[in-house]
């Protein structure tokens, strides 16, 4: 039997180790026949993953996973079946990439000043062309020996009250969702449980979220226990939202939930992808760029781009 569609994953574009193509590869192989890629912050990896999913003849859903400060936190809000052309959202995206762009030489500024040196430098090249993240701090001071592992780093070095933590200055909710809808997207709530938010403010967020256009919560993901499942389908029908499923798949070396293995969702949830169009009839590419059709990219459930400025209703 077929797993469920994967709508959260990462690659190089982003703080996932293997090049969009690999990852459809090994998708595939896996046995995923919907796959969404949703890098950190950009859509560069879409057009490869797209041509990648076209050969291997599985679906791909354009996404990324927008970074956004609410309340005084960071929360994740993935963006599936975005029209990666949409000027909106690349603008929007742009700026959050600059404020990462800061962050990461202000993280290796403060890990200096603690007396880890030439982080950022490190970091920087283990991105190679893709953004930098905290994760590729993670895997350097690994390689340095300074922690076991990618888990610890963060809990030592990376987290509030550590010495290389950079509070976020990210997108807000209103302007994500802006955004992703301008993109004729549909927007999902990324691993709810791992905002450790009080059931008051979980709830505002889920209100907001769903009053500002939000579509879905994710449901079953890589960092979701059985419970957490469980929890979050009964939060998903209280607030009527679509129940999403993604593995937020980093790499093979990741301790995260592999490719393949997502458990079906808890019974009772509308999955977000219950009126998309069948597997395989995903005859028209959207756009890259207003002209350019890009095989194997699955179409946006709404219009596109500017187009879905006037009227789309998610
Ligand atoms: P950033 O968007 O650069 O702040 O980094 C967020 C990313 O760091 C997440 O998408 C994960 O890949 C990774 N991450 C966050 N917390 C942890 C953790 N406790 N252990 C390992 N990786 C983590
Ligand atoms: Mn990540
Ligand atoms: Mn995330
Ligand atoms: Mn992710």
């Amino acid at each position: 039997m077929p797993s469920s569609p994967d709508l959260h994953t990462h690659s190089t574009a982003s703080d996932g180790t293997l090049a969009p193509a690999d990852l459809v590869a090994r998708a595939c192989a896996a046995g995923v026949e919907t796959l969404a890629l949703t890098d950190h912050d950009t859509v560069v990896g879409l057009a490869a993953a797209a041509v990648a999913a076209a050969e291997a003849g599985i679906t791909l859903v354009p996404g990324a996973e927008l970074s956004v400060t609410w309340g005084g936190r960071t929360i994740h809000v993935v963006g599936l079946h975005l029209n990666p052309g949409c000027a909106e959202l690349g603008l929007g995206l742009e700026r959050i990439r600059a404020f990462r762009a800061w962050r990461a030489e202000e993280i290796g500024r403060r890990l200096d000043r603690h007396g880890i040196p030439e982080t950022y430098a490190g970091a920087r090249a283990l991105a190679g062309d893709g953004l930098v993240g905290r994760t590729h701090f993670a895997r350097v001071l690994v390689r340095r020996g300074l922690a076991q592992n990618e888990r610890d780093v963060f809990k030592h070095f990376l987290v509030q009250g550590k010495p290389g933590h950079v509070p976020g200055d990210w997108a807000t909710l209103e302007e994500a969702l802006g955004w992703i809808r301008a993109a004729g997207g549909q927007a999902v709530i990324a691993h709810p449980a791992r905002y450790s938010l009080t059931r008051t403010k979980l709830r505002r967020l889920l209100g907001e979220f769903r009053d500002l256009g939000g579509a879905g919560i994710e449901v079953v993901c890589g960092s979701h226990s059985k419970d957490d499942a469980l929890v979050f389908a009964r939060h998903a029908r209280e607030t009527g939202l679509l129940a999403s499923a993604g593995s937020d798949y980093h790499g093979p070396e990741s301790p995260w939930l592999d490719l393949g293995r997502l458990p079906p969702l808890p019974t009772g949830c509308v999955p977000i992808w219950a009126d998309w169009p069948p597997v395989g009839m995903s005859a028209t590419g959207p756009m890259t760029a207003p002209g350019t059709p890009v095989p194997g990219l699955s179409p946006p459930l709404l219009a596109q781009g500017d187009q879905a400025t006037h009227g789309a209703v998610l």
